[in-house]
């Protein structure tokens, strides 16, 4: 299967691993070195899925190439090709298409490069998360803790930056609400311990560095943050302070073994692009030279110091930090102007079965044969950098301009260097500087590189901290540079505030609900005990009664008893006295019984009486009775005749109106004839005598015209005929007439003539609805406003001349007639007018910001029962067209019939008799339901039980289901019928 699949696909398969697997692969690898296991790829087929050891198999290929670049002679070539084949070799029989030809897997091998398939570092060095990410730079950030210094001076304010170290972020507050987030590799708390610094920065490098690679680590950050501290301490007084360097030394020593493998140490120190000897002072200008040829870079003048135990390194460090010290004595300069550099090379002569791939050779008998020594060289730099706070450019400390940029030199170009390289540049620009062509064999390629940046906590330096941060973020690979915007989510957190409002709301009306419950319940309860108690309070009282009645009846007849005994017993003595005696004590005693009698028959006598006057009394009262009906009867048709009458007399009315209008148009009719006439005698006088007969006869065929040429004119009205002979324009100049009586009966022409849809348009085109509403204007006189306002109302049908009538300012004036006007015709016609104006959805807000609705709502004063209909109507209509709004969306808000205060009406009328008015308030109810905006309003003015109402009763079946419909289609309403238990089904 290796075979036949090509390079690239390999590539792209090998990328698709995850990360953390390839960690776990790392991992593995590391025990199964470390517990010298024979079969590593064994171990690996079983624990991982196949894509994976592919991906492992390449890293691992790559690596072993990059070994024998190390190594020398052709010799060594070879034997780590035959080293791949044997190792493919040994895997086991999971697959026998996993087993590769020699030749083929070689050639195939070879072309995989450490760039395709992830570092070579990755695949050994244990630091596998930047795999395929060949020298990108890994970046830690350390944060020192506050010193005595600031624990004071800053008490009062939270720390520049806030550490999250699981999530390897670090948040960088901008002011008190705004931080800005950065990812790092490493994210290294106030409290992590020198150990655990060196184990995630440097640890991967070492072990690089043991393994034959080169690397660097760095420590950039402003003076004061602990470079030195993390990269530099000796750590003598506490072993648990030992820094980087310390340690590193430490890891190499126990891994090495001393008779084959050498250690050599030298120590500078940078400043101003001069390097200087730390380990000999008057060694202070080194050359660094470049190998053309395979690139390596070596300072031949520096010295060169073997270290075979932790001792000798520690003092030499000691020895450096001493001349350090003193060579800025010297140079009156600070050390945190100059560079540190520390470089340990570590040379290691393997024997083949030390070799990890020897490792991996379960047949190791075929390759014994080969057997030359493999030598690794590692090199590993530690860079101590100079302060990275920015040099004063005016020379403030003692520098000329020319000194503070070569100062900085050499920490502008390492930045150069490590942005290119995280961007993968192509060119990376190590000859800018003294410090980075020193680094260039140990930094980027095959080599691994860890930069620490230091920060302090202190606010005060926010801006160096920011710097150092940016620096650290650009050396990240680009990709990998995420600035996470962690904007304070104010709606997301105002949304779930929202929510547990809501949930809050909810459990409380929950809990409302059932107290009220509790309390109905509790309620009930004891209403039932109660009832429970009286009926028992009452039966015992019955019982009582009972009992204390018999008693009462047993003792009288006790007493009867006794008393006809006592009496029995007398008589027998009487009876033996008279024996004695004789009979007058007989008669004697009769005598004491008589008058006794007596009162009782006249006390029967008296009842009599009483009984008597008693039945006389209520044949008294049924006599009234009757009467009372009978003046009730009389009422009644009193009533009726008194109707009729009425009625009559509204005839009478009408009767008299028709010949008034008649009149009317006589009176113009004779107006016209003798305008008519003059005109035809100015004629005449103007034409003297040739045209004698021509007017004349015109006019007398005007006259006749109607009757005689035209007989369907016959039958038509006199107004319509008056319409047609004289002309409407006449009869509208006639409305501005000088006198009153024709202005009156123009007004009823025209009104008339308004009320046939026909002549409608001609009215209003030929000025007529002008002239109307200007007669409501101009004149007191209240039969034209009532007749003038009637034609209004019957213009005021057209939907054009509603808005024409708007755009008169029809509304002030009609109002202004309402305002003013007493009869309660006028209102009629007046209210029929706005109603009609209320049907037009166009006109809805002007309407009513004109005073419409208040006008309309003013009228009700009057309590006629026809005002009150066109007023409901005009209500109706408008909340209907309210309702078409709101259903398509453009009305929103409560309904302005409502803000003008128009329910509270509406609800008091509802139960009318008058059947008009009841069926259009009805309607104007359901149309107002239909809007949810309304329903909050009409819960509380008790709208809604009229809606109940209307719903059950209403004897119209549309308007009916149209109230069930909106009830049962609004929340509110229903929450409210639930919460009174009103059922509506
Ligand atoms: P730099 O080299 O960046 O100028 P130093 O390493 O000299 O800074 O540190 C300045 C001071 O802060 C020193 O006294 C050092 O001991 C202290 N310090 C720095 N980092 C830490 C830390 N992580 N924990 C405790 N003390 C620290
Ligand atoms: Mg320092």
């Amino acid at each position: 299967v290796l075979l036949e699949f090509s390079r690239e696909k390999l590539k792209l398969r090998a990328k698709k691993v995850k990360e953390f697997s390839r960690e776990l692969v790392i991992v593995k690898l590391r025990e199964t070195r470390e517990k010298k296991e024979e079969n590593l790829l064994s171990v690996f087929l079983q624990d991982f899925p196949i894509d994976f050891v592919w991906s492992f198999l390449f890293g691992f290929y790559a690596f072993e190439e990059e070994e024998m670049s190390t190594t020398s002679g052709t010799g060594a070539v070879n034997y780590r090709n035959g080293t791949h084949r044997s190792s493919l070799r040994t895997q086991p029989s999971t697959s026998s298409a996993h087993k590769p030809s020699s030749l083929k897997s070689k050639s195939l091998l070879r072309k995989s490069s450490p760039a395709a398939l992830g570092g070579a570092g990755g695949s050994k060095s244990g630091s596998g998360g930047d795999a395929g990410v060949p020298g990108r730079v890994r970046v830690a950030v350390r944060l020192r803790p506050r010193n005595g210094e600031e624990m004071i001076a800053d008490a009062d304010f939270a720390d520049c930056v806030e550490l999250q170290p699981e999530l390897k972020r670090l948040k960088l507050r901008k002011n008190n609400w705004d931080t800005d987030t950065f990812e790092f590799d490493e994210v290294l708390t106030e409290y992590a311990s020198q150990k655990r610094v060196y184990e995630v920065v440097a640890k991967p490098v070492v072990e690089g560095v043991l393994d034959g690679y080169n690397g660097t680590i760095m420590a950039y950050g402003q003076t004061g943050t602990g470079k030195t501290y993390t990269l530099g301490q000796l750590g003598e007084e506490d072993v648990a302070d030992r820094g980087i360097m310390v340690r590193a030394m430490e890891d190499i020593l126990a891994e090495v073994s001393l008779e084959t493998d050498s250690i050599s140490v030298s120590y500078l120190q940078l400043y101003m692009e001069t390097v200087q000897d730390l380990l000999d002072p008057s060694n202070d200008n080194i050359a660094i030279v470049e190998d053309p040829k395979s690139g390596d870079v070596s300072l031949p003048g520096a010295t060169l110091v073997e270290i075979r135990d932790q001792q000798s390194f520690l003092e030499l460090l000691q020895l450096g930090e001493d001349h350090r010290f003193a060579a800025n004595t010297k140079l009156n300069t600070e050390s945190s102007r100059s560079h540190a550099i520390l470089m340990v090379n570590v040379r290691r002569s393997l024997k083949p079965r030390d070799g990890l791939s020897s490792e991996s050779n379960g047949n190791s008998h075929m390759t014994k044969s080969l057997k030359p020594p493999v030598v690794r060289k590692g090199k590993l730099v530690v860079v101590d950098l100079a302060g990275s706070e920015r040099i004063n450019k005016s020379g403030s400390e003692g520098h000329t301009l020319e000194e503070a940029k070569s100062i900085n030199l050499s920490l502008s170009a390492l930045g150069k260097c490590i942005n290119a390289l995280a961007e993968n540049s192509s060119h990376v620009p190590f000859r800018d500087s003294k410090l980075t062509r020193l680094l260039r064999d140990s930094f980027g390629g095959t080599a691994r590189t860890s930069l620490v940046i230091t920060i302090g906590p202190s606010p005060r330096h926010r801006g160096e901290t920011t710097s150092t941060i940016m620096f650290g973020q650009r050396a990240m690979k680009v990709e990998n540079m995420v600035k996470l915007k962690e904007e304070f989510d104010y709606k997301s957190l105002s949304r779930r505030l929202e929510i547990q409002l809501d949930n809050l709301i909810e459990e409380n009306e929950r809990q409302q609900k059932a107290f009220v419950d509790e309390i109905e319940r509790i309620t009930v309860e004891a209403h039932n005990q109660i009832s429970e108690a009286e009926s028992r309070y009452a039966n015992a009282l019955e019982d009582e009664k009972q009992r204390y009645q018999n008693d009462y009846m047993e003792s009288i007849k006790k007493l009867e008893e006794n008393w006809s005994k006592n009496q029995k017993k007398l008589a027998a003595e009487r009876l033996a006295l008279g024996e004695k005696n004789g009979l007058d004590i007989t008669s004697n005693g009769n005598r004491s019984i008589a008058p006794a009698l007596e009162e009782v028959s006249e006390l029967k006598k008296l009842l009599q009486k009483e009984a008597q006057s008693k039945m006389a009394a209520e044949e008294e009262v049924n006599r009234l009775k009757q009467q009372l009906n009978e003046f009730k009867k009389v009422e009644v048709s009193g009533n009726s005749e008194i109707m009729r009458l009425h009625k009559m007399l509204e005839n009478e009315t009408q009767q008299k109106e028709k010949l008034e209008g008649e009149i009317a148009t006589l009176h113009s009719q004779l107006l016209q004839l003798s305008l008519t006439a003059d005109e035809t005698r100015r004629n005449l006088e103007q034409h003297g005598s040739e045209k004698t007969s021509g007017p004349r006869d015109s006019l007398m065929s005007q006259l006749r015209l109607p009757q005689i040429q035209d007989p369907g004119n016959a039958e038509k009205p006199p107004v319509a005929r008056l319409f047609e002979q004289v002309g409407l324009q006449k009869i509208l100049s006639l409305l501005e007439a000088e006198d009153a009586d024709v202005r009156i009966h123009a007004v009823k022409v025209v009104a008339n003539l308004a009320a046939e849809e026909a002549n409608q348009q001609q009215i209003v085109e030929a000025g007529g609805l002008t002239s109307l509403l200007m007669l409501l204007k101009n004149t007191e006189d209240e039969t034209i406003h009532r007749v003038a306002a009637g034609a209004i109302a019957n213009l005021a049908m057209n939907e054009t001349n509603q808005e024409l009538i708007m755009d008169q300012g029809g509304i002030g004036l009609l109002s202004s007639t309402a305002a003013n006007a007493e009869d309660p015709q006028t209102l009629r016609m007046v209210a029929g007018a706005i109603a009609n104006l209320c049907g037009n959805d166009k006109l809805q807000t002007k309407l009513r910001s004109e005073g419409g609705i208040a006008a309309l709502l003013g009228m009700v004063r009057c309590g006629h029962p026809d005002v009150l209909a066109q007023v409901a109507r005009g209500i109706a209509n408008f909340a209907k067209c309210e309702s078409r709004a709101s259903n398509q969306g453009t009305k929103r808000g409560k309904s302005l019939l409502i803000e003008d205060g128009a329910l509270s009406w509406i609800v008091q009328n509802a139960k009318t008799e008058t059947a008009a008015i009841r069926r259009h308030i009805e309607l104007a109810l359901c149309h107002l339901a239909q809007h949810e905006g309304n329903a909050k309003e009409m819960v509380k003015e008790g709208a809604i039980w009229e809606l109940v109402r209307i719903s059950r009763d209403c004897s119209r079946e549309d308007i009916r289901s149209l109230a069930h419909r909106t009830l049962t289609s609004s929340p509110t309403f229903l929450t409210e019928l639930r919460r009174l238990r009103v059922d509506i089904r």
